[in-house]
């Protein structure tokens, strides 16, 4: 683990890096508070800190309240280590933000061992932190495809949808379903149903640009957004979306089994503003048309004047 050391005398300063590295640190030294404030709140800047409390610039405490002001996470462990020793110093230097206070001469000892409590809090909030993002995963991925689940898609929508409104843009959406989903479960079973929904899903990510949308709509049905994507251009994309799907059968646990997708395409500018449950419901229509079409094709929602459509609500 990093840890920095800012102290303005040498031969403390000495002394104690030499303690921490023998104690297994990875020790940086800066001699003036200032200098130790910017590194303690860089992003990629070290945990633990011990901080003498006199130094040029900016003294211990000062350091530690803008720490605590302007690095709010990770959480950087502060302890003030300094001669000054009064029950009123120590209350102040607690107050301004540090976790500790220790006082020179310092027994190594009790240094190290009020060291190791610093780390087990920061771990302890690693493994928090680690677990909420976990949790906000799970709460906007689909657990299968590990693509945006249905909810998040929504939102997204109505956000693009408002977003493209007001800037007189274009929105583009697709709904993707896999033909004959049924019959390889029925035939090679849901494992392989499942191997076919992941690699799907692979194929178009690879497919979709990094300020593209993808996510699970539903079984085997996927919601692609493709932001700023004029009508003109749309057909070529969804056309690159189902050859990444046709263009090579998909290997599963029981055996290679070629997949095709039907998509439907609605590209916003060529309707009034609708709101997304109606543009869901227009992009269904033109799928059902490809599927009726024979499937393993692309129908683009009709051109519609739609005057008596809704507004999006920004
Ligand atoms: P079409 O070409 O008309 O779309 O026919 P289809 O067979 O693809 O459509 P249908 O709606 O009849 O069947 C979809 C199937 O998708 C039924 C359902 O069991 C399956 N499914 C939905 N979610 C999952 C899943 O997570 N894993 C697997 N293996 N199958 C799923
Ligand atoms: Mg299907
Ligand atoms: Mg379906």
């Amino acid at each position: 683990m990093k840890i920095l050391i800012a102290d303005d005398e040498a031969i403390s300063l000495r002394l104690l890096q030499r303690t921490l590295e023998h104690a297994g640190y990875e020790v940086m030294t800066v001699k003036n508070g200032r200098l130790a404030a910017n590194l303690l709140c860089a992003p990629d800047g070290p945990r633990l800190a011990m901080l003498d409390w006199v130094m040029p610039e900016m003294d211990g405490p000062a350091v530690c309240r803008e720490v605590r002001n302007r690095r709010k996470q990770p959480y950087v462990h502060l302890v003030l280590l300094t001669s000054k020793n009064s029950r009123q110093n120590i209350i102040e230097g607690l107050e301004s933000g540090a976790d500790d206070y220790l006082t020179k001469p310092f027994d190594p000892r009790e240094l190290k061992a009020r060291l190791r409590t610093g780390l087990r809090i920061l771990e302890l909030e690693d493994s928090l932190v680690e677990a909420r993002e976990d949790m906000r995963f799970k709460a906007t991925h689909d657990h299968l495809t590990q693509l945006f689940n249905r909810g998040v898609m929504l939102d997204l929508l109505a956000r693009e949808l408002t977003r493209t409104s007001r800037q007189s843009g274009c929105t583009t959406v697709l709904l993707g379903d896999l033909d004959h989903f049924k019959a390889i479960n029925d035939t090679y079973g849901h494992v392989a149903g499942d191997d076919v929904l992941r690699e799907v899903a692979r194929r178009l990510l690879a497919s979709c640009r990094s300020y593209d949308v993808v996510g699970r709509y539903g079984g085997e049905e996927f919601l692609i957004i493709l932001n700023d994507c004029e009508a003109a251009h749309a057909l070529d994309r969804a056309e690159e979306i189902r050859l990444a799907i046709d263009a090579s059968p998909i290997v599963t646990s029981q055996g290679t089994l070629p997949v095709t997708m039907s998509i439907g395409v609605f590209a916003s500018r060529d309707w009034s503003h609708l709101p997304p449950e109606d543009v869901l419901r227009e992009v269904d229509i033109a799928l059902y048309a490809a599927k009726a079409a024979g499937r393993n094709c692309i129908r683009m929602a009709p051109l519609h004047s739609a005057t008596n459509a809704q507004p999006v609500q920004p």
